[in-house]
């Protein structure tokens, strides 16, 4: 019986989890949940798994939440422990009785119970990739000081670990140092090229925020929906995979592949491609991470070739996706560059999703705050270092929106 925390428990990834949960009750006990502001759900989520502890990220919420649970008779002793803001979210994560954690929460709001979870050597599924984009020269040392083991939720990241099991490296596959895998030559990303990967380039002037939050065949929050249209999802991809699997940037390859059947590649020194393959369901991975290095046996949809019938490849298109180079070059960068880029894109998208700019101008907005930062960059940051820049980006595009420092005219928008 393994003890998990899910660290934004009410989201997509979060109630993929306690899915696989209540799938699996001989092998998984909730232990600690934690939530924004979505309380109605997690009111269910604590009546079905009855966590030892729960943390809202608002305080304010608190007594709302507990009212809410004794209305459902979930009160005295027979209550989790609830705690709330900044050190509420850290104590869940990290919770004495859980073994993994789960980190779901969108964004680098994920950062410090991430790293509260590593400091009290948890294992962590790591979901919440902006954690190791905006901070990973933070979370490597600490996760080596650790001990703590990082095993990637992500799709593709798990399709490469997965892959590297089947290697004599599979010790070096422990992964999360960022040391190169000796033998790994390559890495394949695949796209699935997002909500606008049949769209032609000219036409993105005129992308609605409901286009964007169509994705074609994953189902996932907004935010990260969002960044697959764009492909900055992708390339935040690479940065994690550089994080993860110590490769450097000309090594790690994005490859549009429309179906979502092959999860991402990995070529070795012989010139062997290795390749995880599967329907796009987030389950898969998450499970994985909550199993390994064991399997466990699930009724679910078993792939059928034949029903897919082909699987195709191309090569993105820059000129379309310019998030793909922002990403790239910040990577390159490294140092405060990625935490800059990370919060730009993450203020950007909010600003798109309040249609305050349009999609067009997320690029715009970001290179902007990427070339004012790099006078300033710093090498090797601490985390005080880190969370200074992330603010400084956000407030940076704000500034540039609320300047009208923007691609698309604002009345344009409307139509
Ligand atoms: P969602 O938007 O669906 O869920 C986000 C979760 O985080 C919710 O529980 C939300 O709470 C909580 N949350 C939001 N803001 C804060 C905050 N400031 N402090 C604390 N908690 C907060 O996101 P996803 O599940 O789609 O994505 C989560 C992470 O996983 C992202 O980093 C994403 O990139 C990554 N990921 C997601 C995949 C997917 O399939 N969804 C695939 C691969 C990676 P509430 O709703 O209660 O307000």
């Amino acid at each position: 019986m393994k003890s998990i925390s899910v660290l934004g428990s009410t989201g997509s990834i979060g109630t993929q989890t306690l899915q696989i949960a209540e799938e699996f009750p001989e092998q998984f006990r909730v232990v600690s949940l934690t939530a924004g502001r979505n309380l109605e759900l997690l009111v269910t989520q604590i009546q079905r798994h009855r966590p030892e502890v729960v943390a809202l990220a608002d305080s304010d919420l608190l007594p709302e939440l507990e009212q809410r649970l004794t209305d459902v008779g979930i009160n005295g002793a027979k209550a989790p422990q609830l705690v709330g803001g900044p050190d509420g979210l850290n104590t869940a994560a990290a919770w004495d009785s859980g073994d993994l954690v789960v980190t779901g929460i969108v964004g680098c709001a994920g950062l410090l119970p991430t790293l509260a979870a590593i400091r009290a050597g948890k294992d962590l599924a790591l979901a919440n990739k902006e954690t190791l984009i905006a901070a990973g020269p933070v979370v490597l040392p600490e996760l080596k000081k650790s001990g703590s083991r990082l095993l990637p939720a992500d799709s593709e990241h798990s399709a490469i670990f997965q892959c590297l099991q089947g290697t004599p490296w599979a010790e070096n596959a422990r992964l999360s140092t960022g040391v190169p895998t000796p033998g790994l030559r390559r890495i394949q990303l695949t796209a699935s090229g997002g909500a606008f990967r049949d769209w032609a380039a000219a036409d993105l002037e005129k992308a609605t925020v409901s286009d964007a939050t169509r994705h074609p065949n994953w189902s996932m929050g907004r935010k990260i929906t969002v960044d697959s249209a764009s492909l900055m999802n992708k390339g935040l991809e690479v940065i994690e995979a550089h994080y993860l699997f110590g490769l450097d940037y000309d090594h790690i390859e994005i490859v549009i592949h429309p179906q979502s059947i092959i999860h991402s590649m990995i070529e070795l020194a012989d010139s062997s491609v290795l390749a995880q393959l599967g329907w796009p369901d987030m389950k898969l991975p998450i499970l994985y991470c909550l199993s390994w290095p064991s399997r466990l046996e699930t009724p679910w949809r078993r792939l059928d070739l034949t029903e897919v019938g082909q699987l195709s490849f191309r090569a993105p298109d820059p000129a379309k996706y310019p998030c793909m180079k922002l990403a790239y070059d910040a990577g390159r960068a490294g140092g405060t560059m990625p935490a800059v880029m990370n919060a730009a894109n993450e203020e950007a998208v909010a600003q798109f999703l309040e249609e305050r700019i349009h999609f067009l101008d997320i690029p715009v907005v970001i290179e902007a705050a990427c070339e004012q930062h790099k006078a300033d960059l710093m090498a090797h940051p601490q985390l005080d270092d880190v969370l200074t820049v992330d603010q400084w980006a956000r407030q940076s595009v704000r500034e540039q929106v609320k300047r009208g420092a923007r691609r698309i005219p604002a009345a344009s928008l409307a139509a």
